[in-house]
């Protein structure tokens, strides 16, 4: 008896700790998040969409040697009047309605449990019912930021579309067998527009170059912009914004939530803007390339010109396997 004890203590010892050790690389395997999905009914696309959300805002805050972490605050996590704010206890904190819950068996709700924390919140995500507007509420209550919401709605979209998390791909925006020219013009001041320093990097071609998705993502934005012409906008499963302007037109497959991959045509080169929509011919044809990343709170320009740099090699690359 004693000895049948001792093993399964042993058993279960060991089994919490290959949870605690393997946890990054559970989570990206997607077992984990798609196990928490069925016990809490929230669909596992949009509990990976909060998990990639948060995963990079915490790899932003540059705190690499922390373990990963949701922002949750106490109040959210023990309830509001909860006279204990670090309350780890599931009964009391559903008594004053925090989201905190035992998501690993420990029986306690731990604030600082990634486990417990991912469990917690897909108990929140799921509880009002499961379909996109029920988690798109939830989500609102839980980061109270309308930005927020549609990031991680959207990434959640791209993820249900290929059933995978594993969509980091990334392609130059043009085919190398076309006709183009670039170099670093980021932050440059620009002859047109004023004042505002260039996010982004200008690729100069053909009129009616294809130009192509350069990553997995979702359609955010589609139309006219006085400065930027014919322009879409796309989010990618990192949380990036990819934003391409001074189109001569679009394919007609786009269109706003249409969800693409990696080289799939967005429209052709062009160089329409600064007017009225339909102006087009103020400056040579070429495509405008930005960037972005939107940190929770504000969205932020980066240079584009490095990654641009390492997509066209990769696709060098691709095309001398083929000669
Ligand atoms: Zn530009």
């Amino acid at each position: 008896m004693w000895k049948k004890c001792i093993v399964l203590i042993l058993i279960l010892s060991i089994q919490s700790i290959t949870i605690n050790t393997s946890f990054g690389a559970e989570l990206e395997s997607e077992q984990l998040l798609r196990k928490i999905a069925l016990k809490t009914k929230t669909p596992w696309s949009y509990l990976a969409a909060v998990y990639r959300f948060e995963q990079n805002r915490f790899k932003r805050a540059k705190q690499k040697n922390q373990s990963p972490t949701l922002h949750i605050s106490n109040e959210q996590w023990a309830g509001l009047w909860n006279p204990n704010l670090q309350d780890s206890n599931p009964d009391t904190i559903r008594y004053f309605q925090g989201i905190g819950r035992d998501g690993d068996g420990d029986q306690k709700a731990g604030r600082n449990n990634f486990l417990d924390q991912l469990y917690s919140v897909a108990r929140f995500l799921g509880s009002q019912g499961t379909s996109d507007d029920h988690i798109r509420h939830q989500l609102w209550l839980f980061y109270q930021h309308p930005v927020t919401v549609d990031v991680i709605t959207h990434m959640a979209k791209v993820f249900q579309k290929f059933g995978s998390t594993k969509l980091t791909t990334n392609r130059f925006p043009l085919s190398l067998q076309s006709h183009y020219s670039y170099r670093d013009n980021w932050g440059a001041s620009r002859g047109f527009g004023g004042r505002r320093s260039h996010e982004g990097n200008d690729i100069f071609a053909d009129y009616g170059t294809p130009v192509l998705s350069t990553c997995y993502g979702y359609v955010e934005l589609i139309g006219w912009n006085r400065f930027g012409g014919w322009r879409i906008g796309i989010r990618d499963t990192e949380n990036r914004y990819h934003y391409f302007a001074h189109l001569g037109k679009f394919s007609s497959k786009i269109t706003k939530g249409t969800i693409v991959k990696p080289g799939d045509q967005l429209g052709v080169v062009g160089s329409s803007g600064y007017g009225p929509p339909g102006t087009s011919g103020k400056f040579p044809p070429h495509l405008h390339y930005g960037i972005y990343r939107f940190t929770g709170k504000t969205t932020y320009a980066f240079d584009p010109f490095p990654l641009l740099k390492k997509w066209e090699l990769k696709e060098k690359k691709k095309l001398s396997h083929l000669d």
